[in-house]
């Protein structure tokens, strides 16, 4: 059998994370523990009395309202997807397409450009500062050459960690010709979000995912803010009855341990704290960090040596050390206390 793909297709590389059996997973930006039981209990219950035999709710109502509450907006600015890499394949699909650009600044997450090139958008590539920092003089010169459909921001940025100043998004937004998506997958972590930007008569929307903060990776949902008539076209777009209905459950069943869930991430960033600390002690260089991951790079030693070296020891981080622009990089993601003590005195063997 010879089946051909889309030629731009079989030119793409995928992207891997390896799922390798450790003691120590650091390299997925996961939360460390899993739901709370009683949100456990109470989807169980829910599960029990499904109507298996009907499609879901197609507008995923409940779940819809449920995330509105929990941000203080109207159910019509919301849609969800299947994680937010659906959402942003989604956008991607309703405002890209043939003929047109979307515009990334890297180092960024790898997914943008790639769902962009799935969905057949073109993809226009700013660079960063030498600081790994968003270059205003840089987006103002891709933004005026390609005008993009889309321009990609991500704050914190995936995998540097740092968080973009609300300044910043407004400048970008004064200077894009089209929609402006800010992927707020690490949004929780941050001390500010572009959330509050979001109105009908502006071109942005936010991302958002259950996989990091709601210890939800399992399940696949994320969702976006927005404005009311992008909603109303991503409706339009995207597959009928798309969110299983044990995922809307689960959605907005989560919602309702807030208190527990912002604990947690009160406790994640003090220990981003305390890594953090730990790590300016050790010849490594450190990227400041507002999400729930650490970039860093070793000083004296090769990026991918110390990754097998940590590996040896059962400890997983992301090998980004042959990515452009971040050569010798390894990315840590914040773990249970004893995880990351785990991952430190590793990290100090695999130096010495
Ligand atoms: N955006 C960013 C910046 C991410 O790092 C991730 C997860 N790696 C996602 C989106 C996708 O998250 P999900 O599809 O699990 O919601």
């Amino acid at each position: 059998m010879s089946l051909t793909p889309r030629d731009d297709i079989a030119l793409m590389e995928g992207y891997h994370s390896p799922q390798v059996d450790v003691a120590v997973r650091l390299n997925t930006n996961e939360a460390p523990e899993p739901p709370p039981a009683g949100f456990a209990r109470a989807l169980a219950d829910e599960i029990a009395a499904l109507d298996w035999h009907r499609y879901p709710d197609r507008s995923y109502g409940a779940l819809r309202e449920a995330i509105a509450h929990h941000h203080g907006v109207d159910p019509s600015q919301v849609f969800a997807g299947n994680g937010s890499n659906e959402v942003l394949q989604t956008l991607c699909l309703a405002y890209g397409g043939a003929g047109r650009t979307v515009a990334v600044f890297e180092p960024t997450y790898a997914l943008h450009s790639h769902i962009a090139r799935i969905t057949g958008t073109g993809v226009a590539v700013g660079e960063r500062s030498p600081e790994l920092t968003l270059d205003l003089a840089e987006v103002r010169r891709v933004l005026s050459e390609v005008e993009p459909a889309i321009t990609f921001l991500c704050s914190p940025n995936n995998p540097t960690g740092m968080l973009e100043e609300e300044a910043t998004v407004r400048e970008v937004l004064d200077l894009a010709p089209g929609l402006v998506v800010v992927d707020e997958a690490y949004g929780q972590f941050a001390p500010w979000s572009a959330l509050e930007l979001v109105a009908d008569d502006r071109a942005l929307v936010v991302t958002r995912t259950y996989s990091k903060t709601w210890s939800m990776a399992a399940a696949r949902l994320g969702y976006l803010v927005g404005p009311r008539d992008l909603v109303a076209q991503l409706d339009q777009v995207v597959l009928p009855y798309h969110l299983d209905a044990v995922k809307q459950a689960a959605g907005r069943l989560a919602l309702a341990f807030d208190d527990e869930m912002r604990a947690r991430v009160a406790a994640l960033v003090e220990e981003r704290g305390r890594l953090v600390a730990r790590l300016t002690e050790l010849p490594v260089t450190v990227w400041p960090s507002a999400a729930n991951f650490i970039l860093f790079r070793p000083d004296q030693h090769e990026g991918a040596e110390v990754w097998k070296a940590l590996l040896d020891r059962s400890v997983l981080v992301r090998d980004c050390s042959s990515w452009p622009r971040l050569e010798g990089c390894l990315r840590v993601t914040i773990g249970t206390p004893a995880e990351d003590d785990a991952f430190l005195a590793a990290l100090e063997e695999a130096l010495a």
